[in-house]
């Protein structure tokens, strides 16, 4: 079966290897090695000298540990959102007590620096913006570096979702002036799913203030302050993941990212050409289309679970379907971390056989 979901993705060998190694002291020696080397290799990835936290959770885990850790009840963020999970990211705003200025656009679109321009400028007293880099829904991704720029000129922290973009796709987090983002073991980064990680710029620390999170296992302060004393987490991590993310980082990084980036980028200019070719039509515009998720419309009439059923039954082919209102309509394809072209002709021949 080829798992071609947009995550969990398919991890390579050598990282489910390091996945079944046996248990050890995680305040122990052996540990120190493995989460220093973690860290640094992160900072790598994220393109930050930034602190890198670890955090034994999903993704939403993530998102959750960086709006409880900073935004405080009665506080005001924009929310930003093209789909399921910018909706997600503004309902934990909201849970943890925000004022949420949702800034929405329709499914298939994305957030232009001038949406974001009005936005920030009809709402003073915003403290900080929740912004998606690649919507796994839509397979759309925002221009996160003209975003924050707009962001910057209003003094307006950034909060980046980059679950499905970190290591698919250019983020560059210092050099753009990202204040938090969040990503996660099991899309890019080739690891199973089980980790989030969040880096947290000097500027997002001085928003801070212990005394009014309300969350004890999402203070990213109290993960800051293990880390940098002791170089442990304050719970137990999950150690499995954190030897198969210790091997796939370092695969990233023997590969270069900048080759990954293009890897990613050839991959899925291949699949939109030839899909096109073979009658299907994309979701989005091409000009925002995701390098690491495809979505394709179902053609009319056609149910879009058949499709989805069809090409795992017949071509051993799982693929996402729509979420929210495009369930049935869409489809989706993962292609991100260890993905190559023998996969995409794959996934081509059954499009095209089905179509
Ligand atoms: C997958 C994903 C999430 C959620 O991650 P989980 O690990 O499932 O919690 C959040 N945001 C984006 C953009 C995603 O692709």
């Amino acid at each position: 079966m080829q798992l071609r979901i947009p995550g969990p993705t398919p991890c390579p060998k050598e990282v489910l290897e390091a996945v079944g190694k046996p248990m050890i002291n995680h305040r122990g020696t052996e540990f120190l090695p493995i989460i220093s080397r973690l860290v640094q290799n992160l900072q790598k990835v994220f393109q930050t000298g930034n602190d890198v936290l670890l955090l034994s959770s999903s993704g939403t885990g993530g998102l959750e540990a960086a709006v409880a850790s900073f935004i405080y009840p009665g506080d005001q963020v924009l929310a930003t959102t093209i789909g399921y999970f910018g909706d997600r990211w503004a309902e934990i705003a909201r849970r943890q007590g925000a004022r949420v200025t949702l800034l929405e656009k329709p499914w298939g679109e994305s957030i232009s620096p001038v949406d974001l321009d009005e936005a920030l400028y009809k709402n003073p007293g915003i403290k900080a913006v929740l912004i998606t880099h690649t919507e796994t829904s839509t397979g759309v991704t925002n221009d996160i570096k003209e975003l924050a720029r707009v962001a910057k000129k209003y003094n307006v922290r950034v909060f980046v979702d980059a679950v499905s973009s970190l290591g698919t796709t250019e983020l560059e987090t210092d050099e753009w002036g990202l204040d938090v983002v969040v990503s996660a073991s099991q899309k890019g980064l080739m690891a199973p799913p089980g980790l989030a990680l969040v880096s947290v710029s000097e500027s997002a620390w001085c928003m801070y203030r212990k005394e009014y999170v309300r969350s004890f296992y999402f203070d990213l302060g109290m993960t800051k302050k293990h880390f940098d004393e002791k170089k442990q987490t304050p719970s137990t991590p999950a150690l499995s993941i954190c030897f198969g993310l210790d091997v796939a980082l370092e695969m990233i990084l023997e590969e270069r990212l900048e080759n990954v980036f293009y890897r990613h980028r050839s991959l899925a200019m291949g699949l939109r050409s030839r899909a096109a070719n073979a009658g299907w039509q994309l979701f989005p515009d091409a000009r925002i289309a995701s390098d690491a998720v495809t979505a394709l419309k179902v053609p009319d009439g056609v149910d879009g679970h058949g499709v989805v059923k069809r090409l795992k039954e017949e071509y051993g082919i799982e693929v996402g379907g729509g979420l929210g209102n495009f369930s049935g309509k869409i489809i989706r394809i993962g292609h991100m971390g260890n993905v190559h072209r023998t996969d995409i002709d794959k996934i081509v021949f059954a499009l095209r056989a089905i179509r």
